[in-house]
């Protein structure tokens, strides 16, 4: 058979042993989901990361397993193509923890444990994402059943830390990892999901001095003559200045995709002073910029530091202290802060058509582009310039929800598109 030929034969057989052996991918899911990887508190992730692992080995891949935190690891895995230096590379990405739960006595079932109604899945994590992370590792083992050989490298990252601002998949990039095309399995709804881009920042107001509550009355009092103030006292200066930039984003600033107004400023965290016997000599707002993949972090870090500093240079007493601040951060859990970048889509690019055409194929009808109103590792792609896309099955109204629901269909669906996608992406030669 001519190459093209043996091809679709292959994509023929992958299609029918998922329907038919549909009960491996409901037995992956069932053992996912009973890992209990809650996020916060996490640390709890190196049981599922080692079966994840073994699941990757026993389909054929290079694995390679380290620490990230304590009790949490990172696991990548390569599954080498026959013809790798001219052929297609793609990188498929998922995170293992789940959101934490907030709501436990709404759940109608154990949440650790998998329950199926008709086509509804019901567990924690199902739409976010441990369905996509069932469909991936169930196609490895149906690659391997099949003796499928891609010329070009399929890779998979298995991340954690995700549903904490964690950099699980920014450390594996940093070090190195790439591919020519990458989907990360996030909760889409098998739409073509791109992103804005999200920093923490703290914002700090300290005094040079610290003075106890009884000087109060000299700051204040006519003729008082004491030059101080209460940092608590000072800290809306901020937020009025942080209030008018926002307002003018909202008003300047547009991106396809998004509502008008989603690059917002949120006050989301605030602490300061000592106790009641002091005037507070320190106040630090937390807070959390949404911007638009246009912009860098650079870019709005700089436009708030230079807003926020002129409201200070107008405020009698900031002028002469005037705050400081600190951006973004590697763990909401370990450095109270967060960065997710932004992640354009380019629909022009030659992965993305491909995969429109198996999403296309599988469900008749062309997939959903828009923009998510939540964050995801995608953007960390962007970040380091492989071309990628958002692409899961799952619900964003699911997601970190009580009863978190995912339908079988759906994902027997993704694990068909993801099959035909992986098999034509990497079997084409490089351009
Ligand atoms: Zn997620």
């Amino acid at each position: 058979m001519k190459g093209y030929e043996a091809m679709t034969v292959l994509q023929q057989q992958l299609r029918q042993a998922i329907d038919e052996q549909q009960s491996s991918l409901l037995a992956i899911l069932s053992q996912l989901v009973a890992f209990q990887t809650v996020s916060p508190p996490a640390r709890n992730t190196l049981e599922i990361q080692n079966y994840v692992k073994q699941q990757l080995i026993e389909a054929g891949f290079t694995v390679k397993q380290q620490s990230f935190y304590d009790q949490d690891s990172l696991v990548s895995g390569q599954l080498s193509g026959d013809a790798a230096s001219d052929h297609h590379s793609l990188l498929l990405n998922g995170h293992v923890d789940v959101a934490a739960l907030t709501d436990l006595d709404h759940w109608q079932t154990d949440p650790f444990q998998l329950v199926q109604h008709g086509d509804e899945l019901y567990g924690r994590g199902v739409s976010d994402m441990k369905g996509a992370v069932a469909c991936f590792l169930y196609l490895f083992q149906l690659l391997k059943q099949l003796d499928v050989h891609l010329p070009g490298d399929l890779r998979f990252q298995s991340v954690v830390g995700e549903e904490a601002g964690e950099a699980g998949t920014k450390t594996l990039l940093e070090q190195g990892e790439k591919a020519d095309f990458a989907v990360v399995g996030d909760t889409s709804n098998m739409a073509f999901q791109g992103q804005g881009g999200v920093v923490t920042g703290w914002i700090t107001l300290k005094s040079p001095h610290t003075y106890h509550d009884g000087n109060r009355v000299n700051m204040l009092r006519a003729g008082g003559g004491l030059k101080a103030a209460s940092m608590v006292e000072k800290m809306p200066v901020v937020i009025e200045a942080l209030q008018k930039l926002e307002h003018y984003w909202a008003v300047t600033k547009t991106y396809k995709g998004f509502p008008a107004g989603t690059n917002t400023i949120n006050p989301a965290y605030i602490e300061g002073g000592v106790h009641p016997a002091f005037v507070a000599n320190e106040c630090k707002l937390w807070i959390t910029v949404h911007f638009y993949p246009n912009e860098t972090i650079g870019q709005v870090t700089q436009e708030i530091e230079a807003a926020v500093i002129a409201a200070a240079k107008a405020d009698p007493w900031l002028k002469e202290t005037l705050p400081t601040f600190s951006w973004g951060g590697d763990s909401m859990l370990v450095d109270k802060g967060e960065v997710f970048p932004p992640l354009a889509i380019d629909a022009t690019q030659p992965a993305v058509q491909l995969l429109k055409q198996s999403h296309e194929q599988q469900l008749g009808a062309a997939p959903d582009i828009n923009m998510s109103t939540s964050v995801s590792d995608g953007g960390w792609f962007d970040f380091y310039h492989i071309p990628a896309v958002t692409y899961g099955p799952g619900q964003m109204a699911q997601a970190h929800s009580d009863n978190e629901m995912v339908q079988l269909s759906q994902l027997l669906d993704y694990t068909k598109v993801m099959a035909d996608f992986i098999v034509t992406w990497c079997s084409q030669p490089k351009a």
